[in-house]
């Protein structure tokens, strides 16, 4: 493709908008512009980008036994109040007006529909079915570019099997179709996990990447690939250890002392040695949830604890159910129940609120003076600590999700009536699976991980160009007739080639839109080079460059390939 004749509008400038690398790089380089906040426009740069990753994708389904269809992303309402899902998506469901219609978010009710009355006997079945087609989903906030679009592309499959046997083969399928084609893809990931034991086996596992931009707080264990998000993972950490004999408990003075740093402080102790307690309401009852004063309640974890009404005790309630405002809380002569995290269990002269305003106590041993707390892990694993499976260190960071395997069970099929008869001619409802890749994040998460400070560094087989073809000099009719004929030659050994053959740019201008525009081999043929029968190459990712002869051109090129 020559330069001066393709739209690929390049920007000088950092969009102001555009805060993360990928988004940033993609309106940098004419992949993408928005039209209005999450709608973006593919040009022709970033469609050939997604085209790749989609033919990956399609490969890899297919090999699994995958076909491919093509729904219709305006669907017919009433199908969707079927499955209770107008509700459940409530306003990210796109609704047209003067229409019972909406824009599909995902497509398990049109799947199943089609299946049904045609997946008749066990013998039609399993079954995969998939397709790569745009989704809908009315996102409060859309950032971050297209990883989070209210329009984006999903490749998404469904798997229908006769038994649960069978659904965990399908599963495992997808599992290692998506390893391939992330692999592929050249993307770092890695897989955390989910198991609801309740509903029948149902499982799901998120294919991750690390990135900032991410919205999900994840912990990863680099030796032996534990990953879970920060809401449920567990990490071995030391308790609280004891702290010499246990003291009689004591009452200190600490006006004006309300925070934990406060009393440290003021006391001139560690945070280890302080409990703090915080107030929550259990089904219209206060319960006082005790940590060690260096963590913080995790509340996923604590609505396990105490499912049901769950919430913090309000400012103004504090006083009447301990007798203190929030800064001199504690658990002694506390008259409700009582929760501890796991950490504190021995602990001993811990320091913790009087529930009396300007007081702490000293001295607590909370196995002597509390016999009656309840333990359970109750904190967010934090960086450093160790892994649960192999305790090497865990590093917590934010990640984006790629992709999606869920089994399903037969949820859709028992609400859409999708059964098929089994050996005995009994009926049954066709357990499903579902299974999604976001087509755009592979794209924006590839950018994440390989870029510089000059732009995108493109490998095989997602680089939308093999060669970046710059030519100089090419006011001299000569040099303009050798970039051309190497243009042609190029092509004709079969690599893709972008030629920067614009005559009115400066070199410095095209080195710097080829390093932006990221291809792995950048050619550059200028007239000194030439005369001596010699030309310039540049490896992308390692910006070595070497000067090599015309007839060595291949060989060097499928080298850096
Ligand atoms: P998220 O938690 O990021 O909202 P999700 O759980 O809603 O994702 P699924 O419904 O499982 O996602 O969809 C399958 C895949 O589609 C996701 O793994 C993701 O890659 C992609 N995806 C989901 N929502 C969006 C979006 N708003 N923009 C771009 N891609 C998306
Ligand atoms: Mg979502």
């Amino acid at each position: 493709m020559r330069l001066s004749k393709s739209f690929i509008p390049t920007l000088k400038e950092l969009p102001s908008d555009a805060v993360i690398p990928s988004h940033i790089l993609m309106l940098r380089t004419g992949m993408v512009r928005m039209l209005s906040a999450g709608i973006y426009s593919f040009l022709p740069l970033g469609y050939k980008v997604i085209k790749k990753i989609a033919d990956i994708i399609r490969e890899e389904m297919d090999a699994i036994g995958g076909q491919e269809f093509h729904l219709p992303a305006l669907n017919p309402k009433e199908i969707w109040e079927e499955t209770n899902r107008v509700e459940a998506f409530g306003d990210t469901m796109f609704h047209v007006k003067n229409r019972d219609y909406v824009l599909a978010p995902t497509h398990e009710e049109i799947m199943a529909f089609h299946a049904k009355g045609v997946l008749k006997s066990y013998k039609d079945l399993p079954q995969i079915w998939y397709q790569i087609q745009t989704k809908f989903r009315n996102e409060p906030r859309p950032r971050s570019g297209v990883i989070r679009g209210r329009q984006f592309l999903m490749k998404d499959s469904y798997s229908f099997d006769s038994t649960w046997e069978n659904l965990d083969k399908s599963y495992e399928l997808h599992d290692q179709a998506y390893r391939k084609i992330f692999d592929r893809c050249g993307l770092k990931y890695f897989v955390v996990g989910a198991s609801s034991g309740a509903m029948g086996g149902s499982k799901s596992e998120e294919f991750m990447v690390r990135s900032e931009a991410g919205e999900d707080t994840v912990a990863f264990c680099e030796s032996c690939g534990y990953a879970a998000n920060v809401e449920v993972a567990a990490s071995v950490i030391a308790s609280i250890t004891r702290h010499g004999n246990s003291k009689s408990v004591y009452e200190i003075h600490t006006p004006d002392v309300k925070s934990i740093d406060e009393l440290c402080e003021f006391l001139k102790i560690d945070q280890r040695e302080t409990a703090k307690s915080r107030i929550y309401i259990h089904n219209e009852k206060p319960v006082l949830v005790l940590m060690s004063g260096n963590d913080d309640v995790n509340e996923t974890k604590l609505a396990k604890v105490l499912p049901g009404n769950l919430r913090p005790g309000h400012p103004d309630e504090l006083k009447t159910i301990t007798g203190a405002d929030a800064g001199s809380i504690g658990p002694l002569e506390f008259k409700h129940r009582i929760i501890a995290d796991l950490r504190l269990q021995d602990g001993n002269n811990l320091y913790s609120g009087a529930n009396k305003n300007d007081y702490h106590v000293g001295g607590i041993d909370l196995q002597r003076d509390l016999p009656n707390v309840e333990y359970f892990d109750l904190r967010t694993v934090e960086s450093g600590e160790g892994c649960p499976q192999c305790n090497s260190k865990l590093e917590v960071f934010k990640a984006i999700e790629l992709g999606h395997i869920f089994k399903l069970g037969t949820k859709y099929s028992d609400a859409l009536g999708v059964n098929f008869l089994d050996e005995k001619g009994e009926a049954h409802p066709v357990i499903m699976g579902s299974y999604g890749i976001g087509v755009e994040r592979v794209a924006a998460c590839y950018l994440e991980q390989n870029h510089d400070e000059y732009g995108i560094i493109w490998q095989k087989p997602l680089n939308p160009f093999d060669i970046h073809l710059i030519a100089l000099n090419l006011k001299n009719v000569e040099m303009e007739k050798a970039g051309d004929d190497l243009y042609e030659n190029l092509q004709s050994e079969g690599f893709e080639v972008l030629y920067d053959d614009r005559k009115d740019a400066t070199a410095g201008f095209k080195f710097n839109d080829a390093d932006l525009l990221g291809m792995p081999v950048q050619i550059i043929l200028g007239e000194k080079n030439y005369k001596n029968g010699k030309i310039e190459l540049k490896n992308r990712r390692t910006g070595e460059k070497q000067i090599v002869e015309f007839n060595k051109i291949i060989e060097t090129i499928k080298k850096i390939l």
